[in-house]
C-alpha cells in the first residue's frame, strides 16, 4: 500500500509539478459481516485465485462461507475487488472507488477504496449544513481531510465509516457546494510540526471555545482558547434544560459516578471561558469532585449542552483580551518515534497519571483522537485503557518512546498575543429538587465552531483566515 501510495506521487510529481497527488485511502464500510448486498453497473469482481467475471450490471448477495466469499453458487477466494468506473454500491449505499471484501475470522469485512478526495465530498454533509457559505464549508472539508490524513487506522484500514472515525454517506451525500468546496482546498491540511494537527470541532463555543487541557487535562498548542471574533445565530447560543435532582442523581449513579441519593450540585473551578471544569456532587454516599465534561456525559450531552451553564440565573457573559506577557500555553514536542525502543523505556517514558498517559498514547498513535475523547471523564476505567493502550503499544512495530529531554519550543510571536478571558460566571450551587441549568453553546468547546465559522464567513472572512485564528500555530499546506 505505502509503495503503491509513493509511486503514485513520484509519478504525479514528474507529470505535474508541485501539484497536490492523487491518494487512495481504505474505508472501513462493514465490520464483521456474516453477508451484503454489493453491485454497480458495468461491476468486474476479482478473487485472490485470479477468477474474474464479466462487467455486468445489477447487485446481488454476498455471504461467508468456509473461509471464501459466496454469490450464488459462486464461490469466491478471499480477498475478492470489485471495480466499477461508475461506483459501487454496497446494502444500497453508492460510494466511489472500488471495493475490496477481505476475511475477518469467520465473517467479512466490505471496505471501500477510494481517493480521499472523493472521499471526502461524501463525508461533508455529516458535519456541517450544505447550504452553508462556502467558505465555512472549505474550512470543514480542510479539517475533514486533515483528521482522515491524522487518523492512526482502524485495524489495518485508514478509517470506517461511522462516528467511531467520521461518517461518510457516499455519493447520496454529495452536492455542488460540497464538491467545490472540496475541489478548492484540494489537498491542503492543518499540520503542525510537520505532521497532520490534531483538529476538533463542533457546534457552537457559546461565544469562546476552551483549551485541549478543560475537556482532556493536557494542552495541544494550538487548542487555546478562543474569542469568537462575531456573534452567531445559532439555535443554542443560549440554552436552558429543567431537571430533577432525582433524575440527575440516577444519570450519575448509573456513569458510576453517583454519590447515593444527589443531594446538591455545586460549580467547584471554572476555566477561562467560563465553563465548567469541576463540579462538586454532594449525596447520602458523601461529596465527589468530578470534571464538567464527566458530568455532561453522563446526565446526557444533548441534554446538557455545553458545560458552560450555571444554576438558576443566567449572568451577564462576555469576552475579554488583553496582550499577555508570556504565551497562555506550555509549549511541548512531540516525542518522535523510534524504531529501536523497548517496552520498559516506553513505560518509563510515560506521564505518571492516567490521563497524560491517555493523552500521551493518543498524541503518539495508540488511540485515535476520538477515541481519546469517548474515554475522557470515565475516570475509574483508566486503568483499563492505559492497559488496552499498553497492549496496542506491544503489537505497534514502532511503538512510541517519550523524548528524554522534551525541550520547551519557542511560542511563534502570534501565539503569544492575547491573553482571552471571559467574564465570570456565577458559582452558585442548588439543592432544589428542580434543578434550572442556563447555558450557552453546543459541544465540547475545543477547536473549530461552525456556527461562528457561518457568521464568519458571512462577515467576509475567508477558510485561510478562520484556520489561522482558530488553529493557531498549524501551517495549511498541500499534501
Ligand atoms: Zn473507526
Amino acid at each position: 500500500m505505502k509503495k503503491i501510495i509513493l509511486a503514485a506521487a513520484v509519478i504525479s510529481v514528474f507529470l505535474w509539478g508541485a501539484q497536490a497527488s492523487a491518494r487512495e485511502i481504505t474505508v472501513l464500510l462493514k465490520q464483521g459481516v456474516s453477508q451484503g448486498t454489493i453491485g454497480g453497473s458495468g461491476v468486474v469482481l476479482t478473487d485472490a485465485g485470479g477468477m474474474y467475471t464479466k462487467p455486468f450490471n445489477g447487485t446481488f448477495k454476498i455471504s461467508y462461507a468456509n473461509g471464501a466469499m459466496k454469490a450464488g453458487k459462486v464461490t469466491y477466494k478471499l480477498p475478492v475487488t470489485m471495480k466499477s468506473s461508475s461506483g459501487v454500491v454496497v446494502d444500497g449505499v453508492k460510494y466511489k472507488g472500488s471495493l475490496v471484501i477481505e476475511r475477518n475470522s469467520n465473517k467479512l469485512n466490505i471496505v471501500n477504496k477510494v481517493d480521499i478526495e472523493e472521499y471526502l465530498k461524501g463525508v461533508l454533509k455529516s458535519e456541517m449544513h450544505p447550504t452553508w457559505p462556502k467558505e465555512a464549508l472549505k474550512a470543514q472539508a480542510v479539517l475533514a481531510r486533515t483528521y482522515t490524513l491524522a487518523s492512526k487506522k482502524h485495524g489495518g484500514y485508514d478509517i470506517c465509516n461511522t462516528t467511531h472515525c467520521q461518517v461518510y454517506g457516499g455519493v447520496a451525500d454529495e452536492s455542488s457546494n460540497i464538491v467545490q468546496a472540496v475541489n478548492e482546498t484540494k489537498g491542503q491540511i492543518l499540520t503542525y510540526g510537520g505532521a497532520p494537527a490534531q483538529i476538533f470541532f463542533f457546534s457552537d463555543s457559546g461565544g469562546m471555545t476552551t483549551g485541549s487541557e478543560t475537556v482532556w487535562g493536557s494542552a495541544i498548542p494550538y487548542l487555546t482558547p478562543k474569542a469568537d471574533p462575531v456573534s452567531n445565530d445559532s439555535p443554542n447560543k443560549t440554552w436552558q434544560t429543567t431537571l430533577t435532582m432525582a433524575q440527575i442523581g440516577q444519570k450519575l449513579n448509573a456513569a458510576g459516578t453517583g454519590v447515593g441519593t444527589l443531594k446538591s450540585l455545586r460549580p467547584h473551578k471554572r476555566d477561562k471561558s467560563g465553563r465548567i471544569e469541576q463540579i462538586e456532587l454532594k449525596g447520602s454516599a458523601g461529596t465527589k469532585i468530578i470534571s464538567g465534561n464527566k458530568f455532561r456525559t453522563a446526565v446526557g450531552a444533548t441534554v446538557v449542552k455545553s458545560t458552560l451553564f450555571e444554576f438558576n440565573r443566567r449572568s451577564g457573559y462576555s469576552v475579554k483580551s488583553s496582550p499577555a506577557s508570556k504565551p497562555a500555553v506550555n509549549l511541548v514536542q512531540i516525542p518522535k518515534q523510534n524504531a529501536s525502543s523497548a517496552q520498559a523505556a516506553q513505560i518509563a517514558g510515560m506521564p505518571e497519571c492516567d490521563a497524560d498517559k491517555l493523552y500521551w498514547m493518543a498524541q503518539n498513535g495508540v488511540f485515535t483522537m476520538r477515541e481519546l475523547l469517548a474515554m475522557i471523564g470515565d475516570d475509574s476505567k483508566y486503568p483499563q485503557y492505559v492497559a488496552e493502550g499498553l497492549a496496542r503499544m506491544a503489537k505497534m512495530k514502532n511503538p512510541p518512546v517519550k523524548a528524554e529531554k522534551p525541550k520547551p519550543a519557542q511560542p511563534a510571536p502570534s501565539q503569544a498575543a492575547a491573553e482571552v478571558s471571559a467574564s465570570p460566571l456565577s458559582m452558585e450551587g442548588t439543592s432544589s429538587g428542580t434543578v434550572v441549568m442556563y447555558g450557552r453553546g453546543y459541544g465540547h468547546g475545543v477547536g473549530f465552531p461552525q456556527w461562528t465559522a457561518k457568521a464568519l464567513a458571512e462577515a467576509g472572512w475567508d477558510y485561510r483566515r478562520m484556520l489561522e485564528y482558530y488553529f493557531q500555530g498549524t501551517k495549511l499546506e498541500t499534501r
